[in-house]
């Protein structure tokens, strides 16, 4: 059986590692590979080798770092079927899908190939006499990327690009559930000039996470993953004294005004909540559906759920592939049963959908339930799965406070064609990302992406700008010259006259 190892210092480990874990093809539903699990030891020697290739990459020139980033760029746009590939047969998403999470990833990739416009600091003259103020922006030396199943190369991607062109090293912990891609493009950052061990990969669970949220030479740690684990990571990270910025899980809403295009909603909540099937983090799993909203949209829904194709994501013209796990398949199933047991009216079932000649794979058709209260756990909970759930509310007012009320603040959305009414959501709403008449409103590479609430612990939002902040320090300077004119010692407060 194939072994996937860790990447430590520019290059594969050799050797029997003592633990492993089983990676799985979600559509036939066999084990494909075995992950090696790092132990303490293992991260060590990741984060030894990182902090020795601080020494040169910290205080190697923007034009180098960002050459490396131009080229690394043009082997990911030029392997990108590879990676899709090799993602669709871990995760189990549709190739297409994968090719847009890839594209995606790459657009952070382009922005951190312009790290030399982003890291200017500023500079203020003659700010006392003779005397000048201004900022850098410097590395913070070693720091660590964990990352969730769903999004093995963009997720990763939100992280290092920046990381290592802002002249940090990089350590990754990816899921373990579709660890291949990480290898990849390890290997593509070494074809693109990367030294060794500026970006590692230790593959593993808690035991690697530990090590990373221990070890005294990790300063940072950027975690994407579900809630409960990303309050540990943020409350262990920061008690030893790293920067974390932790991404959680999410609930998303999608608010229906009766006076929204109909048609255009149908389409959005039907895309969004069933687009790889269910497992993003920005995925609808709510619709909120005000007035007579629900009795014209759940028709249209139904229209288009009829025809949704789903199968191996490798297929031509799948839409939906399957879970990422027979555990998931089951939780998911599960929550299923709980809403008919609930009292929620099921207007979808997927439980018993089969996929000829994928009998054994993770598939579970698209769900829906209607009339969904906000008592039931079916809404309390992140299924993360194809389950969409509406809950009918009389008023905007109900709405807003309804999301308001949720633990949750990653993603939301109005659909109306009242201006006002969008204002006014935009304005009132408490999550991080909202979208009007846009079903998922993940920003592009040049913004920063982060919820509100239980969706992010740490104060710093991911990627962009806020990604630029997170992995370096500002140091300011205020400097003076030798002038002919000495005032002589003065130990007072300078009143810059
Ligand atoms: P997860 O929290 O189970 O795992 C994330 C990472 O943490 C993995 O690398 C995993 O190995 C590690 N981990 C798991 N259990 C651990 C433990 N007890 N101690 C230490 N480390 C542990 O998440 P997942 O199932 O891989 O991904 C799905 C979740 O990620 C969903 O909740 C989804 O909403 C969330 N997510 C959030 C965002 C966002 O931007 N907010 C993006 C993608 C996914």
């Amino acid at each position: 059986m194939k072994l996937i190892t860790h990447w430590i210092d520019g290059a594969s480990q050799v050797g029997a590692p003592a633990r492993t874990g089983p990676v799985y093809d979600p559509a036939t539903g066999t084990q494909s590979a075995e992950v090696a699990f790092a132990e303490k030891h293992d991260v060590d020697t990741a984060v030894t080798a990182a902090k020795r290739a601080f020494e040169g990459w910290g205080t190697s020139s923007l034009t180098r770092r960002q050459n490396i980033m131009f080229a690394f760029r043009e082997i990911v746009a030029a392997r990108r079927l590879e990676l899709a590939r090799t993602l669709t047969a871990e995760h189990g998403k549709t190739l297409d899908d994968a090719l847009g999470e890839v594209q995606r990833g790459l657009e952070v990739i382009e922005f951190a190939c312009n790290i030399a416009h982003l890291l200017k600091g500023d500079y203020s003259e003659q700010v006392s006499r003779n005397v000048d103020t201004y900022t850098i922006r410097q590395p913070l030396g070693v720091v660590a990327g964990i990352t969730p199943f769903n999004f093995p190369v963009m997720v990763p991607m939100w992280m290092y690009p920046i990381a290592i062109a802002c002249g940090n090293t990089f350590v990754l912990k990816p899921s373990e559930k579709d660890p291949s891609t990480s290898q990849l493009v390890a290997e593509m950052l070494a074809e693109a000039g990367l030294p060794d061990g500026v970006f590692n990969v230790v593959h593993g669970d808690k035991v690697a996470v530990d090590a990373l949220l221990e070890h005294p030479d990790v300063t940072a740690i950027s975690f994407v993953g579900s809630t409960p684990i990303a309050r540990y990571i943020y409350e262990t990270g920061t008690r030893n004294g790293k920067r974390v910025q932790a991404l959680g899980g999410a609930k998303n809403h999608m608010v229906v005004l009766p006076d929204a295009d109909m048609e255009l909603a149908a389409d959005s909540a039907v895309s969004a909540g069933y687009g790889s099937a269910g497992e993003r983090c920005m995925a609808i799993s709510v619709i909120v559906a005000v007035g007579d909203a629900a009795d014209r949209l759940v028709p249209l829904m139904q229209e288009r759920m009829a025809v949704l194709k789903v199968g191996p994501g490798m297929e031509e013209g799948a839409e939906m592939g399957p879970l990422v796990t027979r555990a998931h398949l089951d939780s998911v199933a599960g929550y299923v049963d709980t809403g008919v047991a609930e009292g929620a009216t099921l207007v979808a079932d997927g439980r018993d959908l089969k996929v000829d000649g994928f009998e054994d794979g993770f598939f579970i058709g698209p769900n829906l339930f209607d009339n969904v209260e906000p008592s039931m756990k079916i809404y309390e909970d992140e299924i993360f799965g194809p389950v969409l759930g509406i809950v009918r509310v009389d008023t905007y007012e109900e709405a807003i406070q309804l999301i308001n009320d949720n633990r949750w603040g990653n993603g939301t959305a109005i659909f109306t064609n009242d201006g006002g009414a969008a204002r006014k959501f935009q304005n009132e709403i408490q999550v991080g990302m909202v979208g009007i008449n846009v079903p998922i409103p993940v920003p592009l590479s040049f913004y920063s992406f982060g919820g509100w609430k239980e969706s992010i612990f740490g104060s710093h939002a991911i990627y962009g700008p806020e990604g630029v902040h997170f992995y370096t320090r500002q140091k300011v300077i205020i400097s003076r010259w030798p002038d002919p004119i000495h005032r002589g010692v003065d130990l007072g407060f300078p009143q810059h006259g």
